[in-house]
C-alpha cells in the first residue's frame, strides 16, 4: 500500500468524467488500498479516484469502523428526500459550503472483489455516497452551492493558495514535533 497525492482544484483531472472499470482485478484492488489508506491519513470520509490523479469510476467512503465501502463503477438507484448541510472536500481544503443533497440514497456498485453490493444511506453515509459519486463525474461541491456563494468559496480559495501555483497536494507525514516548532 501507498499513500497516494492528492490533486486540487485546478487540476484537469477533478473535471474529467472518469472510465467505467472493466474488470476488478489486483491492480484495481491494491489502487483501493490506496484510497483507503489515502482517506485516513487525509481524515476524509471519502476519496475518488480522480481526487488522486486517476480517472475511473472508483472511490471510497468510510465514516466510521464497520461503515467503510469501496465503489467500483457506482451508482445511485434510489433517492429519497433532501437536507442541507456544510460539506468540504480535500480538494478544496479549507473550504466550506452548503450544499443540499438527497436524504437517502441507494447506491449500487462492485466491491474490491468484484461483488455487486447495495448500499443504503442516510445522514453522512448518503452525503458522502453522493459527493465522491459527483467527483467521478467531474462535479466538485462548490457547482451545487449556487452562482454566487461558489463565486465567494473561489476566491477564498484563492486567497488561502496564498500564490502557490501547484495542483497536487503530497500526503508526507509532519515531522515528528512539528507542532511545537
Ligand atoms: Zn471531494
Amino acid at each position: 500500500m501507498s499513500l497516494r497525492n492528492i490533486h486540487l482544484l485546478g487540476s484537469p483531472v477533478l473535471r474529467q468524467p472518469s472510465e467505467h472499470v472493466a474488470k476488478v482485478d489486483d491492480q484495481v484492488r491494491a489502487f483501493v488500498a490506496d484510497l483507503f489508506e489515502t482517506m485516513d491519513f487525509s481524515k476524509g470520509v471519502g476519496l475518488a479516484a480522480n481526487q488522486v490523479g486517476v480517472a475511473k469510476r472508483i472511490a471510497v467512503v468510510g465514516i466510521g469502523e464497520g461503515e467503510r465501502y469501496a465503489l467500483i463503477n457506482p451508482v445511485i438507484v434510489e433517492r429519497e428526500g433532501s437536507v442541507k448541510e456544510e460539506e468540504g472536500c480535500l480538494s478544496i481544503p479549507d473550504i466550506y459550503g452548503d450544499v443540499e443533497r438527497s436524504a437517502r440514497v441507494v447506491v449500487e456498485a462492485l466491491d474490491e472483489r468484484g461483488t455487486r453490493r447495495r448500499i443504503e444511506g442516510t445522514a453522512l453515509l448518503a452525503r458522502a455516497l453522493q459527493h465522491e459519486i459527483d467527483h467521478l463525474d467531474g462535479i466538485l461541491f462548490i457547482d451545487r452551492v449556487g452562482p454566487f456563494k461558489r463565486r465567494s468559496l473561489v476566491r477564498q480559495w484563492e486567497k488561502s493558495r496564498k500564490g502557490k501555483t501547484g495542483f497536487i497536494k503530497e500526503s508526507i507525514a509532519e515531522p515528528e514535533g512539528a507542532d511545537q516548532a
